[in-house]
């Protein structure tokens, strides 16, 4: 593994146990890996929503994008059609992605641009201080829901394969060296990769010992089958017992949106820059 060293002056405010920490050194494993067989450092991008997990672009030295609530997926297409030559990984979390985002996620996997998005899924407001989320279980004592959360979960496995997403995964951040293999290969993937990332929030709703007792790694699984990877995804609906899988749900090689709208002139994740000049017109 390359000796890479890619930590910032940023002093790291998460809290003590938070699953973030996994999904950085995660993050930074997928970097160097990447790095290692040829991607250049200078054509990797990454960048962030708001929330805690926003954070992780101040602590991994690479080019990034500080952008806002909700707005990753737009963020992320604008930097590949601008730069076809780049290798752009979003992160987001899940109030973020799946509430106030949730229309531009579903837009790029419908249109298949060629980015990757992570979503760091603690299915809880962190950065202000708890409250419930679009994946927050129902009964969730949040600080904006005291009773309990009263709506069922969304399932963003199956959102995603529904919406069309080519590549569709979930992780768990304590499993950092399976979690950086999936980086890998959907950073790798021509089209939209998405990764789904169990990220226990210690302070506000620590799932360690539940995710510890019910995670499994998918085996066997035929990814190419969209209909099995629906039916692994139903697995676990948040029920009582049910089972966990992580790994690659659905994997699937279709023309990108980068691809369709350059009408062929950029070969998407080519490693040239190219030459766009001729595209920008200027108004006096
Ligand atoms: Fe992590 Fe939760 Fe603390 Fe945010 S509030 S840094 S998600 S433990």
């Amino acid at each position: 593994m390359s000796e890479l060293q890619l930590g910032t002056y940023a002093e790291n405010t998460w809290c003590k146990g938070c699953g973030n920490f996994g999904i950085l050194s995660a993050a930074n494993e997928a970097v160097k890996t990447l790095v290692d067989a040829g991607t250049p450092l200078e054509t990797i991008v990454l960048a962030s929503g708001i929330g805690c997990h926003a954070k992780l672009v101040d602590y991994v030295n690479v080019n990034s994008f500080y952008s806002i609530h909700g707005r990753v997926p737009p963020t992320i297409t604008g930097i590949k059609l601008a730069n076809p030559g780049l290798t752009v990984i979003g992160h987001a979390g899940d109030g973020d992605a799946y509430g106030e985002g949730l229309a531009h996620l579903i837009m790029s996997a419908k249109r298949n641009v060629d980015v990757t998005m992570i979503v760091h899924d603690n299915r809880v407001y962190g950065l202000t201080t708890g409250q419930v989320t679009p994946t927050s279980p129902v009964g969730f004592p949040g600080k904006s829901t005291p009773r309990g959360g009263i709506e069922e979960p969304l399932n963003p496995i199956e959102l995603m394969l529904a919406a069309g997403a080519t590549f569709v995964a979930r992780g768990y951040s304590v499993k950092t060296k399976e979690l950086a293999a999936l980086i890998v290969a959907a950073a790798r993937h021509k089209g939209f990769a998405f990764i789904d990332v169990l990220q226990p929030c210690f302070t506000f709703f620590n799932t360690y010992q539940l995710y510890n007792s019910r995670v499994y790694e998918l085996e066997g699984h035929d990814t190419s089958n969209l209909d099995a990877a629906h039916a692994r995804a139903r697995e676990w609906n948040y029920g009582e017992g049910e089972r966990i899988p992580i790994g690659l749900f659905y994997k699937v090689e279709k023309p990108t949106f980068d691809q369709r709208i350059l009408r062929g002139k950029v070969l998407a994740n080519e490693r040239e820059v190219p030459d766009i000049s001729g595209m920008i017109k200027t108004f006096a």
